[in-house]
């Protein structure tokens, strides 16, 4: 096909596009660049005219998640052009996003439906910390410190989910201070990060002060940010609306605030039995829970001990609400397994404010229980719980799930030779590599000490066996820096199984256990799947 055949008019962008068709075609010139043919160059053209055609219509249609989007995939089009590298991992890596935002029908209201990270830097921003962002869902809006005022950044701030604050110069602490010290008090109700190239007390301190809750140096630990992005869960928050349990002998209360909590987007389920309280709640747990503190039957306290008891319920913030004024009583309270006390005239602003933050706390232990330290990456139980979750989606929707379980080779001899640290090293690699080379919506877990499981939902066993092929010839060609004059090589070995062929966890598992047996059998440094997957 010649590239100029792919141009469209572009007086049509008028008329309204339609995303689907325009991203299968999309898709297609994706399939034929990462397969690197011959004709991968006259296939960067046609991507490119696409991407051009495609960002008139997100323009004209004031898509802007869209838009930026496409930009960027315009740019990383163009520079391979120019300055040819032939790895279009990256190029790959924001179809596969742009795919997401079209698929999940997320184009309408766009501005609104994407949680939107505020940049303010004094240069541009590194791909790496874009990339992630994207991985995680948000849009970005980059702001240089010099355009910008104090009285201009309420607003920004206000309508941002995250702030990001880079200092790659010397002298951008003074600009940021100078900029973030009047709004101290509104950032630091916000999810921030600050970003600096180098360390110091005066540094971490001024964040602390502007209200700044994480700080990060360059060069960024890729590992770092996706946990903080992660714990943070801010896309996950935005699909699940915080699910609220109140617990009152009054009916009336029910009803007072089930219709302000409503308003505020929360799931409101009321109950005015203890026993059907407990049970709803082990039915589906809450994010938190509002308890009367006198009831007939059994008080607030002695049925948040009864929560207590139970492992799903363990640590779900518990906020009794009484009009108990004595403080003994109210301490006493606290002590016996709640979080807070409030006071039943509670105004409604406070007590939406006061769920938010203990329903963030809590989603944000959460996280971080399911995540490994080392890597960031899920831990064993939470990629297990992950399968198992995706095993039911592709069972509703007729989808195909592949997992794959990877081990790298002969790892002993690497802590043997190279010391323990060294291990690590190898495993944190292997592990920002999986990271930036998978979609957002795939599973990535720590198995084990140098195992790692994938679960890749909407995908099936070929096209899981070409991916993690082609990450294994990546990663054995890219000797690993250990100490300041070694570098490594190290290969892995993996199997992979499919749903619908294995129809549960257990099954799934076992198969590409037995796979990637077969793999060290048979040499190591190969990825197996029985029976192979046809081409066709
Ligand atoms: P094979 O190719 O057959 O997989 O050989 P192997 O040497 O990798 O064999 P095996 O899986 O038995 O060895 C894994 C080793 O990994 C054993 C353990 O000492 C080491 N290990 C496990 N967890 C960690 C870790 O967190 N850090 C480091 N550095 N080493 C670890
Ligand atoms: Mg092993
Ligand atoms: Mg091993």
């Amino acid at each position: 096909m010649m590239h100029q055949s792919t141009k469209l008019p572009i007086d049509d962008v008028h008329q309204k596009t339609d995303w689907l068709m325009m991203n299968a075609s999309l898709a297609s010139l994706s399939v034929a660049l990462e397969s690197k043919t011959a004709k991968y160059r006259t296939q960067l053209f046609d991507l490119l005219s696409q991407a051009e055609y495609m960002l008139n219509g997100a323009k004209s249609e004031n898509l802007f998640h869209l838009t930026r989007l496409l930009n960027r995939l315009h740019q990383a089009i163009r520079r391979e052009i120019t300055t040819p590298s032939e790895d279009f991992s990256r190029i790959i890596r924001i179809m596969r996003h742009i795919e997401l935002v079209i698929k999940n029908g997320s184009l309408k209201d766009d501005q609104s439906n994407f949680p939107v990270a505020l940049i303010l830097t004094e240069c541009d921003p590194s791909d790496e910390l874009l990339d992630a962002l994207l991985r995680y869902g948000f849009a970005f809006q980059v702001l240089k410190f010099n355009d910008l005022r104090s009285d201009q950044l309420l607003g920004l701030i206000n309508n941002s989910e995250l702030i990001i604050s880079i200092l790659n110069t010397d002298r951008a602490i003074y600009f940021l201070v100078d900029l973030l010290s009047p709004l101290a008090d509104v950032i630091k109700k916000q999810p921030s990060i600050l970003i600096s190239n180098h360390d110091s007390f005066a540094e971490r301190s001024a964040a602390v002060k502007l209200g700044l809750a994480n700080f990060l140096t360059e060069p960024l630990n890729i590992n770092r940010l996706n946990t903080i992005l992660q714990a943070s869960k801010f896309y996950e928050n935005f699909d699940k609306p915080i699910h609220v349990l109140m617990i009152d002998d009054m009916a009336t209360a029910g009803a007072y605030w089930g219709k302000r909590l409503k308003d505020k987007n929360m799931i409101f389920k009321f109950e005015s039995n203890p026993e059907d309280a407990y049970l709803s709640a082990i039915e589906s747990p809450p994010d938190i829970i509002l308890l009367d503190l006198y009831m007939p039957v059994i008080n607030g306290i002695e049925l948040a001990k009864v929560f207590r008891e139970h492992p799903l319920l363990i640590d779900v913030p518990i906020l009794f609400m009484s009009t108990e004024e004595d403080d003994i009583c109210r301490m006493d309270a606290k002590i016996q397994g709640g979080d807070d006390f409030l006071n039943k005239s509670i105004p409604v602003d406070y007590l939406i404010k006061m769920i938010n933050y203990r329903a963030f706390r809590y989603r944000q232990s959460n996280a971080i229980k399911m995540s490994d330290s080392l890597t960031g990456l899920l831990n064993h139980n939470a990629i297990k719980e992950f399968i198992n979750t995706e095993i039911e989606r592709a069972n509703r929707q007729n989808y195909s799930l592949t997992i794959v379980l990877i081990d790298i080779d002969n790892f002993k001899k690497v802590n043997d030779l190279h010391g323990h640290q060294a291990g690590d090293i190898v495993i944190r690699k292997l592990s920002n590599m999986l990271n930036t080379r998978l979609r957002r919506y795939d599973g990535i877990g720590r198995y084990g000490g140098e195992e790692f499981m994938l679960a890749l939902p909407n995908t099936d066993a070929l096209t899981a066996l070409n991916l993690v092929n082609r990450i294994r010839v990546d990663f054995s060609r890219k000797p690993i820096n250990i100490s300041n004059d070694r570098n490594i090589v190290v290969t892995f070995s993996a199997g992979v199984s499919s749903f619908p062929e294995h129809q549960d966890l257990t099954t799934l598992i076992e198969a590409a256990d037995n796979n990637l047996y077969l793999a060290k059998k048979a040499g190591r440094n190969r990825v197996i799947c029985t029976p192979p997957p046809s081409s066709v």
